[in-house]
């Protein structure tokens, strides 16, 4: 039991979830090593108890009481593993935080991480729904991760195709969810880059900043500057980013969409598809900038509820819910919620 000698009961979260709700875990363990995994998975009863896997807490949504075992991610460690023609391979442990990796890359001389600048949270968790911003998916810079199951208590190295990775999705929320415990991620690192600048608010910060040929740290600084201007820092106005998917829809649908609503924002996807912003749906169905107890739309983006002071996660699980409603009544159209709820 020595490896388990930090397991501590009725433990605060609300200072490890970005929403800042006040919940209370049943137990709390910091992962700082395998051994404890192992250690976790041959006690019989903790084995069986139901589990959350925490890292940054900026993509869930927490009861007042998590009636559950709280793995906390702290395994930190990041470096180049090796290098080819094409790519560098870097790899970083669970623990370690997303911005400052993608930071430390780039002042290697390592791109292609830039657009995900600002992304809170952990290495560990950017697989769990693919993390994506400004065009770019973990999925396209990944090689591979390792992680801990704990149903055969093996470490397993999985590649893209295990990963099940599609659009804020993968293995690891369907399938494999709560079951695998991702240890480290690796990344491959192109040695020819390009800037990827379709998203019209990064061209538009390029421009406005007389940087006609980008490098990987301009973009990474323009998205920074503009995900500053957009979005509500945490430490300030709790919150866990976008709360919906942006749903996608036949071209069909959309074509109908437009004849009653000509502003509707949507963007062709590979599959011929329209991906549409739920964004401005919400905005649509009245609800930017709007509360509902103690929960909020945020006032610049209705695409990330808030947490107005004290909300629980019954709070925003109702906001959610009346949100979803009414997109559905004015559209027919369904979002889906982004954040795990536990
Ligand atoms: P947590 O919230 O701690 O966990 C999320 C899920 O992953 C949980 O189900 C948890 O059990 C699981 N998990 C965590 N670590 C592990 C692990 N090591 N092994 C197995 N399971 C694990 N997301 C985007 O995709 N793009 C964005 O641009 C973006 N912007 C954001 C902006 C703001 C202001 C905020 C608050 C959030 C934003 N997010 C964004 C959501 C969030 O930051 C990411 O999803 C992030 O990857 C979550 O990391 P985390 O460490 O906080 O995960
Ligand atoms: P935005 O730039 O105002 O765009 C609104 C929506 O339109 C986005 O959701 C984006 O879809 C889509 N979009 C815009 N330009 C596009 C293009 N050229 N091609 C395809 N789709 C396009 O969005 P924002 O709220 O400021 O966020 C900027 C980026 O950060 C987005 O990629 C967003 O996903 C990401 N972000 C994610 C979270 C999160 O928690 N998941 C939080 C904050 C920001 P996509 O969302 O599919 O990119």
């Amino acid at each position: 039991m020595s490896k388990l000698n930090t397991l501590s009961h009725d433990v605060s979260l609300q200072k490890l979830n970005t929403f800042g709700i006040a919940a209370q875990a049943k137990l709390f363990l910091p992962i700082i090593d395998l051994a404890q995994l192992s250690a976790l998975r041959d006690d019989v009863s903790l084995r069986q108890m139901p589990r959350l896997i925490l890292g940054g807490g900026s993509n869930l949504v927490l009861s007042d009481r998590v009636d559950a075992l709280v793995l906390h991610m702290c395994l930190h460690g990041r470096q180049l593993t090796a290098e080819d023609d094409d790519f560098y391979y870097v790899t970083a442990a669970a623990g370690e935080n997303w911005h400052a990796f993608v930071q430390w890359t780039l002042s290697q001389g390592w791109p292609g991480l830039e657009n995900l600048s600002l992304i809170p949270g952990t290495v560990g968790a950017a697989p769990i729904q693919n993390i994506g911003a400004y065009g770019v998916e973990i999925q396209d810079v990944f090689h591979e991760l390792q992680a801990f199951d704990f149903e055969t208590g093996e470490v397993v190295v999985m590649n893209k195709k295990a990963c099940a990775f599609a659009y804020r999705d993968s293995i690891f929320k369907q399938q494999l969810r709560d079951r695998m415990v991702i240890l480290n991620v690796s990344f491959a690192l192109p040695k020819c880059w390009m800037p990827k600048l379709a998203y019209a608010d990064v061209d538009k910060w390029l421009l406005q900043a007389n940087i006609e040929k980008p490098d990987a740290s301009d973009v990474s600084r323009a998205i920074i500057a503009i995900r500053q201007a957009k979005l509500p820092d945490p430490q300030v106005i709790g919150n866990a980013g976008s709360f919906f998917k942006n749903p996608v829809v036949s071209a069909t649908i959309r074509h109908a969409l437009l004849g009653n609503h000509p502003t509707l924002v949507s963007y062709l996807q590979p599959s011929g598809d329209y991906k549409l912003a739920a964004g401005w749906l919400i905005e649509q169905a009245g609800w930017k900038g709007r509360n509902l107890g103690a929960a909020g739309v945020y006032e610049k983006q209705a695409l990330v509820l808030v947490n107005r002071g004290h909300a629980t996660g019954a709070d925003v699980r109702a906001l959610a819910d009346q949100i979803r409603a009414d997109v559905f009544k004015q559209f027919a159209v369904e979002l889906d919620i982004e954040p795990n709820f536990y």
